[in-house]
């Protein structure tokens, strides 16, 4: 970014406290973050915890998982449910955080949730989806799409999940929306 969002002006570097060099507008007398995209992606987990949804999308014969950007003013847990609601017809009943990565190629920031679903029927699934099933979650390491962001952040929770108890699942599926 080198120009001002607000006013064009061409932007210098200036030094803010703990931030290092930020670009800044000598006009508006204002730093200029640099601003990105945000996306939320999600594990959705079957009512019982027992089976995770993979969709296929865009013509692709890949299985990933249920994703959208964040609009302006809305809460990532908001945009998380809404995007379930639109692509395949489910109310999300809890959800929680697993971890983030930033997507260099859409300058988006992906942050991504495991939720659980009320329902396992998939009949509400939107024509904007091609495919969508159940799987365990055994089935769903296989099956989800490698070498691809989605499948970094499944193995993730995945394995973290194995590590813990189930005590721990109760625990963070408790974390209501
Ligand atoms: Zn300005």
């Amino acid at each position: 970014m080198s120009y001002c969002t607000e006013c064009g002006t061409r932007l210098i570097k200036k030094h803010l406290d703990n931030e290092g060099e930020i670009p800044y507008c000598e006009t508006c007398s204002a730093f200029r973050f640099p601003t990105f995209n945000t996306a939320v992606s999600t594990i959705v987990y079957s009512p019982d915890a027992k089976k995770i949804l993979l969709i296929k999308q865009y013509g692709k014969d890949r299985n990933i998982l249920v994703a959208g950007y964040v609009n302006k003013g809305e809460f990532a847990e908001h945009a998380l449910a809404r995007e379930v609601r639109e692509e395949i017809g489910l109310n999300v009943v809890s959800c929680c955080f697993n971890r983030s990565e930033y997507y260099e190629k859409s300058n988006t920031l992906m942050l991504n949730f495991a939720c659980l679903a009320d329902s396992e029927d998939l009949s509400g699934v939107t024509p904007e989806v091609d495919y969508a099933a159940w799987y365990t979650p055994q089935e769903a390491r296989e099956a989800i799409y490698h070498d691809c962001l989605a499948e970094r952040f499944l193995l993730y929770w995945l394995d973290k999940r194995e590590y813990y108890d189930t005590a721990f699942e109760t625990y963070h599926f408790r974390n209501f929306l």
